[in-house]
């Protein structure tokens, strides 16, 4: 019966969220670690949760999650977890010899109060740590924020690593924040194109999408390597794309080695990927390469011709915050109404900022942070939409109310193609586009009389 039980009456809700449009901190944190080349992420708390966030990124990027765990036990959770994560940290690195082991907890460990720095500390005063191998830690406990809170929370952990030589490395950092690994790649084509020399970080192309060489590598040639995050402290300055994701590491490394940043919202769509652009370019004193100039208008050229299409669409829209902030833009640039917007994350500007970008633009909106997609439901039922655009979750929404549905965001456990089609900037307009006439096309071939059913579209 899927969800055919929500009701359409709102009522006031505070102490329980229904179909959570997030999941926990410890993924956010284990997605941004696989992004270190060489890294080993490991969850300090038990088999359980480590299995819950092994099995949530290997069902959305289809690839083997190497991850290890303190496999904490009725022991442990009573008196601590310090004794399994010094012996763990031992194992791994006799074991699997990483170049880094990046720590992040778990509900059970932060409620009970373990240490991570502490830990560690002692971790090196006992020599479990060898020359040259590093432990980072995040504390990313599940009961506050979301997968988004972890991940900004390990990218800021990152952070350590950097170091100020007095020698600037003439290159950019880029926080290119939650998104693909071809997103990453596609970042940093453009920026080459620019002619920017870049460093980014996190960077999981060429771990989460890998190739099928027939041969087993449990690190990856891709990731940003510990020499990179080292040398980030030089470097001329950041672009940390995203408020809720990169924000916080680009400020931390700022006030750490004065490298001054710049904070953007992720390059989804025309405008935003505007902005990044007209940022990488001022920074490298140049003027738009002819390869993205015209890219942009091929992009704005699909725009123009199915306008039509697009004109007061009604959608709604469920993700997080930064991927969600700039769709909504760019639907609201093509002329579509994204009426009911909900993210799980918390954080009051996100409402603020949706509210500004669809002011005085012929619609109401229903916008929700902290929401869930249960309420999003019941929106919708109140106000039918033309599409749907969520992680998978959205499928039993779209099912049920017969409703176009776009698969973008995290996770998408039944679908491929995520992990190598980007969807960032002109390009990935381009695709976004293309996804979203063909749901409304076929839609519109479904439904039309045979009157106006037309060969030519
Ligand atoms: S107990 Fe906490 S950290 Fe573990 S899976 Fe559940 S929400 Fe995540």
């Amino acid at each position: 019966m899927l969800l055919r039980h929500t009701r359409k009456e709102i009522g006031e809700r505070k102490a329980v969220s229904i179909n959570p449009a997030k999941t926990c901190q410890p993924i956010g944190a284990m997605y941004a670690a696989l992004g270190i080349h060489g890294c080993l992420p490991h969850s300090h708390g038990s088999q359980g949760c480590c299995a819950y966030h092994r099995s949530a990124l290997t069902r959305h990027y289809k690839e083997p999650i190497s991850a290890a765990t303190s496999s904490f036990t009725e022991g442990a959770s009573v008196f601590g977890g310090q004794a399994n994560l010094l012996q763990g940290i031992n194992n791994i690195f006799s074991v699997y010899e990483p170049d880094v082991i990046a720590v992040h907890t778990t509900c059970l460990s932060e409620t009970i109060g373990d240490d991570l720095p502490q830990i560690r500390k002692k971790a090196q005063t006992e020599g479990k740590i060898p020359e040259g191998k590093y432990v980072i830690g995040a504390s990313t406990p599940s009961y506050v924020g979301s997968h988004v809170t972890g991940f900004s929370n390990m990218v800021k952990s990152m952070i350590e690593f950097s170091e100020k030589t007095g020698r600037k490395n003439g290159k950019i950092n880029i926080i290119p924040g939650w998104v693909e690994p071809c997103d990453m790649e596609e970042i940093k084509r453009m920026a080459k194109l620019t002619g920017v020399e870049t460093i980014m970080f996190p960077d999981t192309s060429g771990v989460l999408n890998a190739p099928m060489t027939g041969e087993y590598k449990m690190f990856p040639d891709g990731g940003t390597t510990i020499a990179e995050l080292k040398s980030t402290g030089d470097s001329t300055g950041t672009l940390a794309l995203g408020e809720w994701c990169s924000a916080d590491a680009a400020r931390v490394l700022d006030k750490k080695c004065k490298v001054p940043c710049r904070v953007l919202d992720m390059p989804f769509g025309l405008k935003a990927t505007d902005r990044f652009v007209d940022a990488m370019r001022t920074i490298a004193g140049v003027s738009v390469s002819d390869e993205l100039a015209v890219e942009r208008g091929q992009l704005v050229d699909m725009i123009t011709d199915m306008h039509q299409y697009f004109y007061k669409k009604k959608v709604a829209i469920a993700g997080d915050p930064d991927q969600v902030i700039a769709m909504v833009e760019f639907l609201v640039s093509i002329d579509m109404c994204p009426v009911h917007v909900v993210t799980g994350t918390p954080g009051k500007k996100f409402e603020k900022r949706i509210k500004e970008i669809t002011k005085d633009k012929g619609f109401e909106v229903n916008v929700k942070a902290r929401g869930d997609l249960f309420l999003l439901h019941q929106w919708i039922q109140n106000e039918p939409v033309d599409l749907l655009i969520c992680n998978t979750y959205g499928k039993y929404i779209a099912r049920d109310e017969d409703i176009p549905f776009l698969r973008w965001g995290f996770p998408i456990l039944d679908r491929q193609g995520h992990q190598y089609f980007p969807t960032v900037g002109y390009k990935g307009g381009l695709r976004l586009l293309e996804k979203i006439l063909g749901l409304l096309l076929d839609r519109k071939d479904r439904d039309d009389p045979e009157e106006s059913f037309e060969l030519v579209l």
